[in-house]
Formats: C-alpha cells, structure tokens, sequence
C-alpha cells in the first residue's frame, strides 16, 4: 500500500490548477503519466533570464526583457493579416505590442489605457520602433519583483502553453510532502546534496544556466535517487529468489559428454568457461541468476543445451523461454541434435499448439516423460506444470522484464536461472537493467568463422548492387549464395514499411524470377515458417525481409546482407542484422546502402560497423553516439526507462547506487528501520510497488 505521505503525488493531473481534461492529456503525453508526480518528473530543459529590466530607449533588439510601461493607446488591427497594437511609453521614449488574432476585450482587460504594466518578452527594432511581439508576460506592477528572474523553460507539446505548464508546476512544488531522508546522512553531506524536496525544487527554480546541467548537485541527488529504487528494487527481488534456496542440480555428466562428443565442432574456450560457470552455480546450494551475454553467434545457446543436459542427467527438467516464435523454433531445432545424441527428449510449445495433442504433451511434461520444454511466453500460462523443473533460460533479447523471469521460474522449485541475451550493452547499463546478476560473456567468435566484408554504398549505385546479388546467386537453384535483404524503417507505420518491403520484393522477383521470398511482421506464423524454410533450403535465394529477421534466425548459408537505408538504423540494430550472415565457414559481405542526406551520426555509425564486428565495442560506440538517454528511452530495448537519470552523465552514480542498495539489504533486509521505511517511501516514489512486497518481514 502507497504511503499516505506520497498521496498528494499521486493525484491525477487534473487536480492542478488549469489542467482540465483535455490539458491533462496533453500533459500526460509529454511527461509520460498521469499522476502529478509524473509532472514533477518532467525537468526544465533550458531558461529564460528575464531579469534584465531596461529603459524603452536602451532596450537592445533581440534580447529578452523585462519592461514597464505605461499603456497609452489600442490601435485595433485594421484587417485580419495585420496586427493589432497597444502602444506604450515610459519616459524615455515609446514602444508597442503586437499581437496577431487578438481578442480586443482581453487585451482591453489586461492592458487598460492609462494604467501601468510590466511586460517581459524578446525586444525586437521594427522601423525604428521598439517591439515586443506577443510578451511573454504582462502583469501588474507589483509583479515585477516575480517576474523578472529566472524562468525554467520545459519540453512541450502542441496546444500546451508555458503558462499552463509553469502554473500547474508551481502548485505542484509548493505542496510538495516533507518526506523522511532515505540517503544515508554521510553520503549527503559528501556530496553536498541538499534534501528530496529542496533538491527538486531547486531543479524545477534554476537560478542560472548551470543548475540545467545534469551534473548541477540537486540534479545529481534526484539521478541518484531514481538510481537507488531501482537498484534496491532489483536487489530486493533477488534477495527474495536467493533466500528461496537453490538446490543441487548435479549429474554424473554422462548425457552432457555424450552431446558434446556429438557435436560438429569443439566448443570455444570462452564457451567451456561459461558452461563450468553454469555448472558450478547449478551444483551449488545457491540458487543460480546467472546472464549469459554474447554477440548474436557466439555460441549461447549450444551453452545452454549442455547445461540443461546436466539438469535432464540429474533426473529432472529444464525450459528455454524465447521472445518470438521464430526464436523458440529456432532454439527447438539447435537444441533437437543435442539431446538427441544424449537420448533425451525435447518438446516444442508455442501458442500455436492447440487442443488434444497440446493437452498431450502438457501431460507427458507433467509425468516427466519431456526432459525439456522450448516456447514462447506461452509457458507461463497456468496450465503448464513440469514434474520437476531445475533450469530455466530465458532468452531474452530485452523483451521480458522481471516479472515473467519469476513466473517461469515459479514452475519449479528453486529453479535455477539462466539469462540469455545477445545484445552485448555496456556493464553500467547491464546494471541497470538486470542488476547485480553473476555474468557469463562469450567474447570471441567460434573458430573458423570468416570476418564479415561490410561496405557502404549510395543507394544511387542499386544497379550495381543488384548486378553483383545476380552474380552472387548464380543461375541455377542452390548454386549460389544466399542473400537477405533488409528493408528499412520508414517511419511509425508497419503499413509503410511493409508498402516498401512488398515494391522490392516485386522489384526483385521480377529481376530473378522464382527466388525471391518474403517475410514480415505482419504475416501469419506459417507463412512466415514456410518464407523462411523456404530460404534456409535454398528454395529462394533472396529473402526480402522487415527487421523481423533481426531476432535470431540462423541461415549459415547465407553469406550477404543487403541493407537499404542503413542510415535509418541505429548501430545496435544493424549489429544485430549483420550478424545474421558470417555465421558459416564461407566468407561473408554485407552492403550498407544509404540515401542521401546523411548526419554526421549515421556517417560516423556505419564507418564504425565498417571497421569492427566486436559487439561490446560497437555497444560503447552507441552508448557514446546516442547517449544513454536515448538507448534507455526506446522503449522496444527494454531497457528501464528512466525520468531523471542519464547514464551519459550519471554513470557514475550507478555503481554507487548497486553498493549503497547490497548494504542497505545486508543491514535491514526488511526495510524496518527508519532509514528503511523512508527507502519504502523512495521505492513508492518510483513505483516499485512490486519489490517492496520481497522486502523480508520481521
Ligand atoms: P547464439 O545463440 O549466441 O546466437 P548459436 O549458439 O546459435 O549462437 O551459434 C551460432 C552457430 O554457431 C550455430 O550454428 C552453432 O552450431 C555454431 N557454433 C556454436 N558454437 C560453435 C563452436 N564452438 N564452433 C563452431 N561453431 C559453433
Ligand atoms: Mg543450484
């Protein structure tokens, strides 16, 4: 239950002072809630100095100022394309307002003739005469004092003005609760950081340009903050799985050796570290959290097979939850030969398997008669019961959050954890994302595989690109290479983009009649199943494909990758694709084409991709091209979204937060004492609701 003291945080938006329905919405969509306290959230992202307060004769174009007048005469506009104008003085000269579409009787009302009025807005020279168009503001003369400083400038939306913005905040921050300190005093006091409430009131009053920095100390304090609760929280959960216990999962390596012997191939030293890592977490009474972190190819998941070999050698199961569908077939297929050559039995559940014969399988997983499950999210469902569940891996792809790793976890009994993901992202935002897992990471590539070609290449130079696919492919079915095809992002729409991948597919199937396939997003799973059986058998030698190939798919036969706009790509992204092609023994090319009008950012991408495939260089080089705000931000990396932090500039702060939370815990796991109480009250803050729940009673 949210403390009472954060209540008042917690209202709706239209609680403040001139925020109605229709404003809330359009606040709500720039501050990304609904709650007063999303608002607080929503920090100035520059300032307008109003304080310099001229005479009319010295008030210099193009400057900001704060004026007082004395309002003299209203010159209505004579046509609806001119303006209308009040015309005012002081004693050193004259000066006029201008405002387009007035309404004559509010501007009668807050600039009466004959009275005297502060103005403030940017001072423009129009003939000789000094101009403010449409100011700012305009008050009364006692409110001069108010009025000239300092005023924070926020991000905003159409239809939303400043006024309506700045007002609705300052009712905000003057009923902000007195909340108890939840940082430790020492930690305060070395920093210089002042209490929650000064500090975001400080932020949201910027006495100069430097208080908008991110670095400015109260900034920092609610960076700080924000990076506390979600560390705290995540050690929270994982306090809770780790006090469930593990259990020893050990076999006598029979069924795990015999797989590995069967295998085409020897594993790479990096891929035997991690596996006796899995291992020895899995034997030991701990119960394993372990991610498993590694370029797309690097070899996860034949890693993750052989650990749940050891898990199916001691008697008991093991499951591997993918994102996609395409994923957990994929998976299946990798994952079939192995077990196989170990004896063991695998099985396949995805949403797909309906009625008698997904009532069977569901029977013979509960009897013990399945060693292990592969699937979607439909794992997780109720219905699915193991006979005794000892390892789960969840590959991810940033698409599951905390909650689902748990529930699949809950199928068995202190279930051992393994958490795969192919996005290699630097450690900080490891952090922050998965907390203070144990890591595994495969940095080297599998022996004999070839290092990828990649070129860049106007789009104006197609016909020679297509020349080259025809010469690539050969003439006759399979003799040739193999080729995918990437279409870009064209913009929000999945229509557009599919509109353009459907024109090249037509483009390229009139060119080479019988070999080209497609695939996209929005096709049925046995179309799509049948595109891309079709490709992987060599039936097309073309495979036009939406970014849906991004997320595993393992073709080893195909050597080139064709991507149209590559300009439009983030790098992570066309990391991920690239890495779809140097998967086999031959050697691969990838073509970056790029339309004109490129930025300096995405010139400087693709030369990055140009001159390295190593996925935790190329993962620094975003972080350092987008900043961390903009990787944290898309919300598809599921990453945690943070309001305040930016790991650009707080990363510094990260890890001091992870070792403030594994003190915290190791003091008062219970969040009893009064510094943990006022750390429940952060945790509401944030809304991690759920992990105060697995903060330890008693
Ligand atoms: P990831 O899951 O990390 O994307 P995979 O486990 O799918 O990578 O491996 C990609 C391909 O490399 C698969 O075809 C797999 O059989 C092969 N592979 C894995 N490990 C090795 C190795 N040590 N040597 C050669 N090939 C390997
Ligand atoms: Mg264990």
């Amino acid at each position: 239950m949210r403390p009472e003291i954060l209540y008042s945080l917690f209202k709706p938006l239209t609680s403040l002072p001139g925020i109605g329905t229709r404003n809330a919405k359009l606040v709500a969509r720039i501050v990304g809630g609904e709650h007063v306290v999303d608002l607080l959230w929503h920090l100035p992202s520059g300032l307008i100095d109003r304080s310099f307060q001229p005479e009319i004769k010295d008030a210099p174009a193009g400057r900001v100022a704060t004026l007082s007048i004395k309002v003299d005469r209203h010159v209505p506009a004579p046509n609806r394309r001119l303006p209308y104008k009040v015309l005012c003085s002081d004693h050193t000269g004259t000066a006029e307002l201008v405002f387009f579409h007035a309404r004559p009787e509010w501007l009668e009302q807050v600039l009466p003739v004959g009275e005297e009025r502060v103005v403030s807005g940017k001072v423009e020279h129009y003939r000789g005469v000094v101009q403010i168009t449409h100011p700012d503001h305009i008050g009364p003369l006692e409110d001069r004092e108010s009025l000239a400083g300092i005023e924070p400038v926020y991000p905003l939306t159409q239809g939303l003005s400043p006024k309506t913005l700045n007002r609705a905040m300052a009712a905000a921050l003057d009923t902000l609760p007195d909340v108890a300190e939840w940082l430790d005093s020492a930690h305060l006091a070395r920093e210089g950081w002042t209490p929650w409430r000064a500090a975001l009131r400080a932020v949201h009053r910027p006495a100069g340009q430097h208080d908008i920095d991110a670095l400015a100390a109260p900034r920092r304090r609610l960076a700080y903050d924000e990076l506390l609760a979600n560390q705290l929280a995540m050690a929270l959960v994982r306090a809770h799985m780790r006090r469930q216990g593990g259990r020893v999962t050990a076999s006598d390596g029979t069924a795990r050796t015999r797989a590995e012997a069967a295998l085409p191939f020897t594993l790479t030293a990096g891929q035997n570290q991690a596996l006796s890592e899995i291992l020895a977490d899995m034997s030991s009474d701990r119960r394993m959290l372990r991610l498993l972190q590694g370029d797309v190819g690097s070899g996860k998941t034949v890693v993750a097979a052989l650990a749940m070999l050891e898990a199916v050698g001691a008697g008991r199961q093991a499951a591997v939850m993918a994102p996609t569908e395409i994923l957990a077939r994929q998976h299946f297929a990798a994952i079939t030969p192995v077990f196989e050559a170990a004896g063991a039995k695998v099985a396949l559940l995805t949403g797909r398997n309906k009625g008698a014969p997904r009532r069977r399988l569901l029977e013979d997983l509960a009897a013990g008669r399945i060693d292990a499950l592969v699937g979607t999210h439909a794992l997780i469902q109720d219905d699915v019961a193991f006979a005794d569940l000892a390892l789960v891996v969840v590959d991810e792809q940033h698409r599951f959050g905390v909650a689902q790793r748990l529930q699949i976890a809950a199928k068995g009994r202190s279930t051992d954890v393994l958490v795969m993901t192919a996005t290699p992202i630097p450690r900080t935002l490891t952090l922050m994302a998965y907390g203070d897992l144990d890591i595994s990471r495969l940095t080297e590539k599998p022996a004999g595989r070839k290092p990828i070609d990649t070129r860049t290449l106007p789009l104006t130079r197609l016909d020679e690109v297509l020349d080259g696919v025809g010469r690539a492919i050969g003439s006759g079915p399979d003799g040739g290479r193999r080729v995918f095809w990437v279409c870009p992002l064209v913009a929000e729409s999945e229509a557009l983009d599919l509109a353009a991948a459907e024109e090249r597919f037509g483009a390229l199937e009139r060119r080479f009649p019988g070999r080209v396939g497609l695939v996209h997003g929005r096709m049925k799973g046995p179309e799509k199943d049948a595109a891309m059986a079709g490709f992987a058998e060599g039936r097309t030698a073309i495979l036009v494909a939406t970014t849906v190939i991004e997320v595993g798919v393992d073709i080893p036969e195909a050597t080139v990758m064709v991507i149209e706009h590559a300009e439009r790509f983030g790098l992570a992204q066309l990391h991920q694709l690239r890495g779809r092609i140097g998967r086999g023994a031959e050697a691969s090319t990838c073509l970056l084409l790029y339309g004109g009008g490129m930025t300096a950012t995405a010139r400087e991408r693709l030369k990055i991709l140009r001159e390295t495939e190593d996925g935790f260089r190329i993962a620094e080089e975003d972080l350092r091209l987008r900043g961390a705000g903009e990787i944290l931000g898309t919300r598809q990396s599921g990453l945690p979204a943070f309001r305040i932090a930016d790991i650009a500039a707080h990363g510094d702060l990260m890890e001091t937060a992870r070792d403030d939370a594994a003190l915290i815990l190791e003091k008062d796991g219970g969040l009893t004492s009064a510094r943990g109480e006022a750390l429940r009250v952060l945790l509401y803050l944030f809304e991690r609701d759920a992990a105060v729940a697995y903060a330890r009673s008693g």
